[in-house]
C-alpha cells in the first residue's frame, strides 16, 4: 500500500506535495534511484476518489483555496488551488501548450520583465517527456516552437469558426494542445465536450490518479497523507530534514535530500518558516490575467468541437514587437458557452477567453501571517501597466485578427477573470543569489540538497498555462541531481 504510517525516520528523500510538481520529479527520480532507495512524500491533504468526488459534485473552484489562506489588497482578486493528493492536477482544466522561447528571454528581448537562467532547449527534451505522460491530444503539424516528436493523441475537433482562422492563420491558430483524452488509449475516458473540466465526469483529463499514480505504487515510495510540512530543517547550510504535523502532533524526518513542491502559495511560506529569509521571498506573486469576450457571427455556426477549449491562438502573443509595448495575449477559443437568444442563430457565437501576461511586481507577496500563521497572507495590489494597456486595447486588436470572419460584433467582458489559477513567481530562479532564490536547477541557493519546484520558481510567466512547463522543468531538476 502506498498510503501508510511512515515506519522510519530517515529517508534518501522527502517530497512535499503531490501536484505536478513532486509527482513529475519523483518519476524521473524513480527512473534513476536504486533499488534500495527510500522515500518519504508527505501531503497535507486526503486522497478523494474520482467517483467521490463526482458524486459530491465538488465544482465550486473558488471555493477551493479561501480556507487556507488570507488576503490583502485588492479584495476582488482571488487565488484559486487545489489542496489534497494529486493537488492541481484533480481540478486543472487540461490546457498544456508549451511557452515560447521567447518568454524565457522577456527581459533580452524586449526590456520588460526578467529572463530565466535557463532557455527553451534546456526543458525542450523535457516537455516531449512530460507530453509523452499526459498523453496530449494535439496537432503535429502546427506550432510556432520547435517539438521533437509526435503528440500521443491526434488533435480535438475544431469548430466552424476556429476552422476558418485556422486556414486564416496556420501557423498561429491550430487545435489546443490538451490533456482531455480525444480517443482511447490513454487509460481515461474519452472526452465529450460538456465542458466542466475542473470536474470532469467522465475522467477523461489527466490526474495524478488516472495518470501517474505508479510513481506512489513504487515499493521504495511510502505516502503520508494528511501530513503538513512545517519547515525544512538545517543547519544553515545543508537540509537535514522536515517538520511536520501528523495526527495531531509533530514529527520530524531526516534524509538527504528535500524536495519542496507545495505551489506557489506555500512553497515561499515553508521557507519563511524555516529562517531562509531572502528580501525577495514571497515576492513578485503573480498570475495572468483573464479577459472574456464573445465575437457575433453572421451565418457560421458554431460549437460542434471535440473538447471544452478547443482552439488556440498565437496572433497577439507571438509579436516582437508588441510585447516591448504591452502584454501578450493567448487567445483561447471555445466550445462550450453562452448561445444567442434570436431565433435560428443560437449557436452563431464565438466564446473566447484573452489570457495576458503580467510584469511581476515586488509589492505583491505572499508572507507568514504573524495574527494567523496557520494560514499564509497574500497581499496583491494589482497587475502591471503594461498588462493593463494590452486589456484596453483588446476590443481593437480582436477586431483586427477576427477579421477574418463573418463578425457581427465583438463584445469585450470588462470584468476581469478572477483568476487564471495560474500562481507564479514567489521564490524565483536565477543565477545570483542576491536576487533569486533557487539557481538555474532549482536547487536553493543556501541549502544545496533542497530543492523548490513549481511555478514559484518562474522569474516571470508568460502568457500561457503554465502546468507542462511545471511539469518539464521538475524533470529536469530530477536529471540535475541524479547525475
Ligand atoms: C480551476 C483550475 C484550472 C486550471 N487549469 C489549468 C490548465 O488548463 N492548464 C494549466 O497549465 N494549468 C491549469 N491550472 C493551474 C494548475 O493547476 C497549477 O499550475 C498546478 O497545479 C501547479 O502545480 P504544483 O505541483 O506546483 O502545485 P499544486 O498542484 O498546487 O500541488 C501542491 C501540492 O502540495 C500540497 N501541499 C501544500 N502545502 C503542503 C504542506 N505544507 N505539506 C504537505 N503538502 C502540502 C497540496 O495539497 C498539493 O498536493 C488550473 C488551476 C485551477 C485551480
Ligand atoms: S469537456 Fe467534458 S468530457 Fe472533456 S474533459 Fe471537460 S468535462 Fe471531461
Amino acid at each position: 500500500m502506498p498510503f501508510s504510517d511512515p515506519q522510519q525516520q530517515t529517508y534518501d528523500l522527502i517530497v512535499i506535495g503531490t501536484g505536478f510538481a513532486g509527482s513529475f520529479f519523483l518519476e524521473r527520480y524513480l527512473a534513476k534511484a536504486a533499488a534500495s532507495a527510500q522515500i518519504l512524500v508527505l501531503e497535507r491533504g486526503k486522497l478523494t476518489e474520482h467517483a467521490d468526488r463526482v458524486a459530491a459534485r465538488a465544482t465550486d473552484t473558488t471555493a477551493l483555496a479561501e480556507p487556507y489562506i488570507s488576503r490583502t489588497g485588492d479584495p476582488d482578486k482571488r487565488w484559486i488551488f487545489s489542496v489534497g493528493f494529486g493537488g492541481g492536477t484533480n481540478c486543472w482544466w487540461g490546457n498544456a501548450p508549451r511557452f515560447l522561447p521567447a518568454d524565457f528571454e522577456m527581459r533580452s528581448r524586449f526590456g520588460v520583465g526578467e529572463d530565466w537562467p535557463i532557455g527553451y532547449d534546456d526543458l525542450e527534451p523535457y516537455y516531449d517527456r512530460a507530453e509523452a505522460i499526459l498523453s496530449l491530444a494535439g496537432s503535429d503539424d502546427a506550432a510556432p516552437y520547435r517539438r521533437l516528436t509526435g503528440y500521443a493523441q491526434p488533435s480535438h475537433r475544431l469548430t466552424a469558426p476556429e476552422e476558418l482562422l485556422r486556414q486564416a492563420y496556420p501557423h498561429q491558430f491550430f487545435s489546443m494542445p490538451s490533456a482531455r483524452a480525444r480517443v482511447h488509449g490513454a487509460g481515461r475516458g474519452v472526452c465529450c465536450a460538456n465542458g466542466i473540466c475542473q470536474l470532469c465526469p467522465v475522467d477523461a483529463k489527466f490526474t495524478i490518479q488516472n495518470g501517474l499514480m505508479r510513481v506512489y505504487e513504487d515499493p521504495r515510495v511510502t505516502v503520508a497523507l494528511a501530513a503538513e510540512a512545517l519547515t525544512i530543517d538545517h543547519d544553515g547550510s545543508v537540509a537535514r530534514g522536515v517538520t511536520y504535523a501528523r495526527n495531531g502532533r509533530e514529527q520530524t524526518a531526516t534524509a538527504d535530500l528535500v524536495v519542496l513542491a507545495a505551489n506557489a502559495i506555500f512553497n515561499p511560506v515553508i521557507l519563511e518558516r524555516s529562517s531562509l529569509a531572502h528580501p525577495l521571498l514571497g515576492r513578485r506573486l503573480h498570475e495572468q490575467v483573464g479577459v472574456v469576450a464573445e465575437a457575433f457571427l453572421d451565418g457560421v455556426e458554431s460549437f460542434g468541437g471535440s473538447t471544452s477549449v478547443t482552439g488556440i491562438g498565437y496572433m497577439l502573443y507571438d509579436d516582437e514587437a508588441r510585447r516591448r509595448d504591452r502584454a501578450a495575449v493567448l487567445l483561447e477559443t471555445w466550445n462550450v458557452g453562452t448561445l444567442r437568444t434570436e431565433p435560428g442563430r443560437w449557436r452563431q457565437v464565438l466564446p473566447l477567453r484573452l489570457v495576458l501576461d503580467v510584469v511581476p511586481d515586488v509589492a505583491n507577496t505572499v508572507r507568514t501571517n504573524p495574527a494567523d500563521p496557520t494560514k499564509p497572507q497574500v497581499h496583491y495590489i494589482g497587475h502591471s501597466a503594461y498588462t493593463q494597456k494590452a486589456i484596453d486595447q483588446a476590443q481593437s486588436d480582436l477586431e483586427r485578427v477576427l477579421a477574418p470572419l463573418p463578425i457581427e460584433r465583438i463584445v469585450v467582458d470588462e470584468r476581469l477573470a478572477v483568476s487564471e489559477a495560474h500562481i507564479i513567481g514567489t521564490t524565483s530562479m536565477g543565477n545570483d543569489p542576491a536576487t533569486s532564490i533557487v539557481d538555474r536547477d532549482c536547487v536553493h541557493h543556501q541549502l544545496r540538497n533542497l530543492l523548490v519546484l513549481g511555478s514559484s520558481t518562474f522569474p516571470v510567466g508568460g502568457p500561457a498555462n503554465p502546468s507542462l512547463t511545471i511539469a518539464a522543468q521538475a524533470m529536469r531538476s530530477a536529471d540535475r541531481v541524479m547525475v
